[in-house]
């Protein structure tokens, strides 16, 4: 395909990139990505089909078998004006349910294993989440987490009940995100908030980083946003945009910078994003280059947040309200 119309906007997309792949667990097939010439929208082609996608979240995608245990220590959020810093230095701020405020109800969608619900509740508010992988199910039922299992639309949590609704790295999966936004929106209260997370098509690392940038994730994801996109979403959804900025995970320019230096091959499992691969003598070569990598992220913190005022970072933290 030569081009064709943006989701966003209905205007004329042209070729960016052709031949990306799967360059982490080796699903097979060539996609390409298309930019709209008026919005700056990107979208992945061919999309999968629902089958298909079946497929590639049950086979190609890591499912780590966590335990209860795991979850529980995998609560992230910390009080206090030290541990404020921390999350500033770490660029971890896009995690969108860090900025709820306490006995508010929240709800996340996509929150996966319910660690973020266990975030929520640490900060004080009330939690429930949504997610459609019903292996943590026996997770959600051991912490006495409220899931549920698939789209927010089927869900019994009552219209126009939650203060946030949190969507932590998730809209860039979603094939209609208006009609999407639309359905999560009907759950917000008048005076509620939206909080999204997703990354930056126009962020420096994908800039430097082209066809390697870590976040193309092909065929995962199939939405790249840029503001003027992000807005025209919001209208669509007949929702406000109330702020926008960038964020850089350090974690994500460690893992850039390591991308960076690898070649993935089509249809094979990268070594680079299964540590377990390789002989005990390049697993130790490759956790050498990965604290090297760290280290550097964390030289780099001045630089990136630079950037990161400038809009340049790479995901977007995005703020939507009624
Ligand atoms: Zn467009």
């Amino acid at each position: 395909m030569s081009g064709f119309t943006c989701k966003i906007c209905g205007q004329s997309s042209t070729l960016l990139y052709e031949n990306l792949f799967d360059d982490r667990y080796g699903y097979p097939g060539k996609f390409s990505v298309y930019r709209c010439s008026t919005c700056g929208f990107g979208q992945t082609d061919p999309l999968l089909t629902p089958a298909a996608l079946g497929k590639l979240y049950t086979d190609y995608y890591p499912r780590k078998n966590i335990t209860v245990d795991e979850v529980r220590r995998s609560v992230t959020w910390r009080p206090g004006t030290l541990a404020r810093w921390k999350r500033w230095l770490q660029g971890v701020n896009n995690t969108c349910h860090y900025h709820v405020t306490p006995n508010s109800k929240v709800l996340d969608i996509g929150c996966g294993n319910g660690a973020s619900l266990l975030d929520i509740q640490a900060q004080g508010a009330e939690a429930v989440g949504t997610e459609e992988d019903r292996n943590v199910e026996p997770i959600a039922k051991a912490l006495h987490l409220q899931i549920h299992f698939g789209d927010v639309s089927t869900s019994t949590y009552a219209d126009q009940s939650f203060d946030f609704i949190t969507m932590s790295q998730l809209l860039e999966h979603i094939p209609d995100p208006a009609a999407f936004l639309k359905r999560v929106s009907q759950k917000l209260k008048p005076t509620g908030q939206i909080i999204m997370s997703f990354p930056n098509i126009d962020g420096w690392n994908r800039r430097h980083s082209g066809r390697r940038w870590i976040n193309w994730h092909i065929p995962y994801h199939i939405n790249f946003f840029t503001p003027k996109s992000i807005r025209l979403l919001a209208d669509q959804s007949g929702l406000k945009l109330m702020s926008l900025q960038t964020i850089t995970p350090n974690v994500w320019v460690q893992l850039q910078s390591l991308a960076n230096r690898h070649t993935a091959i089509e249809g094979q499992p990268s070594a680079f994003w299964s540590p377990d691969q390789g002989s005990e003598k390049s697993s130790m070569a490759k956790r050498l280059s990965s604290i090297l990598a760290l280290a550097m992220s964390y030289l780099c913190v001045p630089i990136t947040r630079w950037r990161d005022w400038r809009h340049q970072g790479d995901s977007w933290l995005v703020v939507l309200s009624k």
